[in-house]
């Protein structure tokens, strides 16, 4: 499943929120080996109707009773071996009271004949409305996590593995697409029927279908069908979004070591789907926002990893199960790192090893703002609350150090060991240690101690000085995570970390620093591997000569914080000289610390030379950094970058400029277009941002307003990116009644969806400016529109409720909380609560002070500026 990026800034609490218990698999009456579900969809009352036969071999004799998940489904009969049952049921479990008790080892046939009218969830129906007649009918389901027990009664947990078979009658010309293979399809009158069977088991939470009036592309791998479902007229967007599959089944199935096992590989595109896409055995649903048209394509890589990630279930988490969701990231975290391997396959090593930074950042930056918990426990109020950056991309980094510590060569036969051991069968994170032992006779127990049944990272501050005298380098680290160093060296209960890191040294052959031609070719490193367990511990390293630079974690494998306290020269050396882009972005960070013109003059060369696209697009972040005024040069260089998102970094940089040179510079992006959309919509939002600081130039916001209301009524267009990133600016205006207006009017049904969601959420930022009269008008839309059930308008409700400073806005969200069936909406809006009453209580006083402290910072940095220039004319 890929889900979604939310979006948090609160301090750090924990994660079990208040209702949290232990969760197991229940006790198992038997095995269960197939359920077939026979269906008839009725699309225009939006119901259906059919039965559900399970068939069950019981563990032991005497069993009386069989329970199953069944949530608000209308039970109609239940028999077994073709006799009636009697039975309970309460509208979330089925009891069915056998009129013979259980044989061991005798299979029994359990059919239940059920109803479902407009059902909320599990199953989804999908139809035009007055305020949208273009949306398409579409009926698709989600399982996971336990939401398959919304749609057919069953026994709802990963533990319990079954084939599956599902026949459904649709009207004509709808197509109706299930797991494994189509073995019938028959017409009768004006409605079809489709037979698929799936012979491989698999659980339930992955059984699925997909309706609608498909167009259907084939593409094949090695005489395995390969499709892609997308609503008609968007045929050459499914290509340019999921063409390269065929080539990632060849890969996936070379890199885990066991050829795709299912018989076909569908993929279809639905409307409104709440995930980003979920893998479905042999049949995946992904959300049609990642289809791509031919300018998006440009610069959008997240539709490619989406179609990777959902393909490198299909054998973990499909073919190879887990048990139970508390052991989630073993398939999350998988399909997480294959984005990464894919990423390497595809476009080199550089970018790979950015992706996974960039993946390191989401894990990071849940752990800073929202809670920090061991990947692995079963203490939690809903199993979805599981499905967060530690399962995902955290997950992916311990896979990655798992690599790094076998090689290359041990980890790859270690995975394969794990798949072909495990296939078509269930697994906990022991089986995957298991594995790695009988692969490599390597035991990791403490790798998985640190990182997975523990929360954490360390957070390293390197210093390093020289000592010509005796030719030693001294490297300081200490594991700043740790706050004393009382509680000694004793890892597994005081917070610190013991790994094997190793340290470069760097020569840079023709030692002049200020050319930077041939990189890595002219560097050389020499590398020493030291263990680092303590809160600080100094090493000294003999060397034949002072190194250029340092490298600290050479390849950046270990999941970390790095703060680098080396001289400047050896900052700049690194960001020139090291091979490794990871090493030189930690580099332009720790010089952009360091400030001063020196500091700008090298990042604007890196900004300007450096070979990789992402170093440059991190060097633009740092520029704007160093908070001075000469940093504006350096950007301005960086807009005509050929890669473009490295322009949309230094758009973003001009825009925390704010000042007139960047609005002057942001002005014609904003005017005149991208060929990217991500950077016009950046430009224009960067442009409000700007213009909301120029106070002394009032005449710059009816200037901004102009152009917005111009690009929303002319720049419609893929994913609604520009106009988004217009509605966007608009919430930088917050004193602004026009702006709010113009937020207002995006916010009515029948705005295209990605647009009305944008302004919903902008309605948050906008209101910390606006009197209280607007600020009443702004609730009261929000509370309307909280009412709403897509689950999508309800996560932009909860954003904007929880960016807002006033406690009405608690008690929408309160009520939210309490109405919602999603738990992912649930748990936001609780802590979006928290959040609001943590902003509301800080004391006015405080504000206050906060204000004037940024107003000093921002005369700091106008003197800083002008005293650096004059100290550069005096040399
Ligand atoms: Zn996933």
């Amino acid at each position: 499943m890929q889900n979604f990026y939310f979006d948090d800034d609160n301090g750090r609490k924990s994660f079990e929120l208040p209702g949290a218990r232990p969760h197991y698999n229940p006790d198992r009456p038997g095995q269960v080996e197939h359920i077939f579900l026979d269906l008839a969809l009725d699309l225009p009352t939006q119901s259906y109707c059919g039965s559900c036969t399970t068939r069950i071999t019981p563990v032991c004799n005497g069993i009386e009773t069989l329970m199953l998940d069944a949530v608000n489904l209308h039970i109609d009969s239940v028999q077994v071996n073709n006799l009636n049952q009697a039975f309970d049921y309460d509208d979330e479990r089925l009891s069915v009271h056998l009129s013979q008790p259980t044989q061991a080892h005798q299979s029994i046939e359990l059919r239940i004949e059920y109803h479902v009218e407009q059902p909320q969830r599990g199953l989804y129906f999908i139809a035009p409305t007055p305020d949208y007649p273009h949306k398409p009918v579409q009926v698709w389901t989600q399982g996971e996590d336990e939401d398959s027990r919304y749609w057919f009664p069953c026994f709802d947990y990963p533990g319990q593995l079954a084939t599956s078979e599902i026949r459904l009658r649709v009207p004509k010309p709808y197509v109706a697409i299930s797991n494994g293979e189509l073995i019938a399809t028959h017409d009768e009158g004006d409605a079809k029927i489709y037979h698929w069977l799936q012979k491989q088991v698999h659980p339930t939470y992955l059984m699925a279908i997909a309706v609608g009036d498909f167009a259907e592309l084939r593409d094949d791998w090695q005489g395995i069908p390969v499709t892609y479902y997308v609503e008609k007229g968007r045929e050459a967007d499914a290509r340019r979004t999921m063409g390269k599959t065929p080539e990632m089944l060849e890969f996936f199935s070379q890199t885990f070591g066991y050829a795709y096992p299912f018989p076909k590989y569908a993929q279809v595109c639905v409307e409104d789907f709440i995930f980003g896409g979920m893998e479905n055995t042999s049949t995946t649903l992904l959300t049609d926002r990642c289809l791509l048209d031919e300018r998006a394509a440009l610069d959008n890589r997240a539709a490619e990893a989406l179609v990777a990630h959902e393909l490198a279930h299909q054998w973990f988490g499909d073919l190879v199960v887990i048990k139970h969701w508390s052991h989630a990231w073993i398939k999350e975290g998988m399909a997480t790192y294959s984005e990464v391997l894919w990423t390497d396959h595809q476009y080199g090593a550089e970018e790979a090893a950015y992706y996974r930074l960039n993946e390191t950042r989401n894990y990071l930056s849940e752990d800073a703002s929202r809670y920090r918990r061991p990947i692995v426990t079963h203490i939690y109020r809903e199993a979805i609350e599981l499905y967060d950056r530690h399962l995902y991309e955290k997950g992916a980094c311990v896979y990655h150090m798992i690599r790094a510590v076998l090689g290359d060569e041990l980890f790859f036969k270690a995975i394969h060991t794990f798949v072909q051991d495990n296939a078509h069968k269930t697994v906990e994170t022991v089986d995957l240690l298991r594995a790695i032992d009988k692969a490599t006779g390597r035991n990791l127990q403490f790798l998985f101690d640190q990182f997975v049944f523990r929360g954490g990272h360390p957070d390293y501050k390197v210093a390093y000085s020289w000592d010509s005298d005796s030719n030693l380098a001294k490297i300081t680290v200490t594991q700043t995570q740790v706050k004393d160093s009382k509680n000694g060296s004793s890892s597994s209960n005081s917070g610190l970390f013991d790994l094997k890191i190793p340290i470069g040294f760097g020569k840079h052959e023709n030692g002049d620093l200020h050319t930077n031609q041939i990189r890595s070719s002219s560097s050389s490193l020499q590398c020493f591997t030291v263990r680092i367990h303590e809160r600080e511990q100094t090493f000294y390293f003999p060397l034949t000569e002072k190194p250029t630079f340092i490298s600290f974690d050479v390849g950046n494998h270990t999941l970390k914080t790095v703060v680098l306290e080396y001289p400047i020269a050896e900052l700049k050396a690194q960001l020139q000289h090291d091979p490794d882009p990871i090493s030189r972005i930690y580099a332009a960070e720790a010089l952009a610390k360091k400030g001063g013109l020196e500091a700008v003059k090298t990042l604007s060369a890196a900004l300007k030379e450096d070979p990789f696209w992402g170093v440059r697009a991190e060097v633009a972040k740092q520029l704007a950094a160093v908070k001075l005024d000469q940093a504006l040069d350096g950007l301005l260089a960086g807009l005509s970058d050929p890669h473009p998102k490295v322009r949309r970094s230094v758009v973003e940089a001009l825009s925390g400029l704010k000042t007139a040179a960047s609005y002057a510079a942001l002005k014609p992006i904003a005017e005149q277009g991208d060929a990217s959309y991500y950077v016009e919509a950046a430009a224009i939002t960067g442009l409000c941002a700007v213009a909301s600081i120029q106070l002394d130039n009032p005449s710059q916001e009816e200037e901004v307003l102009t152009l917005v209301r111009s690009i929303l009524q002319t720049r419609s267009g893929w994913n609604e990116t520009v106009r988004s990133g217009a509605i966007s600016g608009l919430s930088k205006l917050k004193t602004s009644e026009a702006a709010l207006n113009l937020i207002l009017e995006y916010t009515v049904s029948g705005t295209p969806q990605a647009l009305r969601l944008a302004a919903i959420r902008a309605l948050g930022a906008i209101s910390t400016g606006q009197n209280n009269v607007n600020l009443e008008r702004i609730l009261v839309r929000l509370e309307e529109l909280s009412r709403e059930s897509l689950f999508l308008t309800q996560v932009s409700v909860v954003t904007a409720l929880g960016q807002m400073e006033t406690s009405k806005a608690i008690g929408i969200l309160q009520a939210l909380a309490d109405q919602t069936p999603d738990g992912r909406v649930r748990r936001l809006a609780e802590e979006a609560v928290q959040r609001v009453q943590k902003r509301i209580g800080k004391d006015q006083a405080v504000k206050k002070l906060q204000d004037e402290l940024e107003q000093l910072k921002k005369d700091n940095q106008e003197l800083k500026s002008r005293l650096e220039t004059l100290e550069a004319k005096s040399k």
